[in-house]
């Protein structure tokens, strides 16, 4: 992740450069064609990760758009809906709310904000001890890939004085 090739101009461009090499890390790793679409859809899901996470087909075309790319969102949806079948992707949908796309690399569970559908990813390994006493309790057997979801206000909807429990407890 960490790479330092030190070539003049590195340090200028902006971080996106580093979701574009992400994007192509993950195709690449999976022997999967390096399409200008595919990589903008990875790139875009990338970035997302360390806010939202997952993103609505539209919010996904939105960010495209503001980012200067002339794609129109058929292509968005064609694009993501190749990316999930080849298991780039996974899709998610929380109760009647639209469906996410987020990337599918790390085993993770979701936490849904449940007033605004914001979808924050959980690495799968913060949880796993959780997972572990719930499958001692049930007959399940639980997998880190089927993933758990999480429910509460994400920061941003949490009242500012309410000094409520943070949404994952730390042992
Ligand atoms: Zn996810
Ligand atoms: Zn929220």
């Amino acid at each position: 992740m960490a790479r330092r090739t030190r070539k003049s101009g590195d340090d200028t461009g902006p971080r996106t450069h580093d979701h574009e090499s992400q994007a192509r890390a993950l195709l690449h790793g999976q022997g999967l064609r390096c399409t200008a679409p595919r990589l903008a859809v990875l790139s875009t899901l990338a970035r997302a990760e360390s806010g939202a996470g997952h993103l609505t087909i539209s919010a996904i075309h939105q960010q495209l758009v503001e980012a200067g790319r002339k794609v129109d969102v058929t292509t968005v949806y064609r694009t993501v809906s190749t990316l999930v079948d080849l298991g780039v992707l996974h899709a998610l949908s929380v109760d009647d709310r639209a469906t996410t796309y987020g990337l599918a690399h790390e085993p993770h569970h979701h936490a849904v904000c449940t007033r605004c559908g914001r979808i924050i990813e959980v690495p799968a390994e913060r949880l796993t001890t959780a997972l572990a006493h719930a499958s001692i309790g049930s007959q399940f057997a639980l997998s880190d890939r089927a993933g758990l979801t999480l429910r509460g206000l994400c920061p941003d909807c949490q009242p500012p004085s309410a000094a409520t429990s943070p949404p994952l407890h730390r042992p």
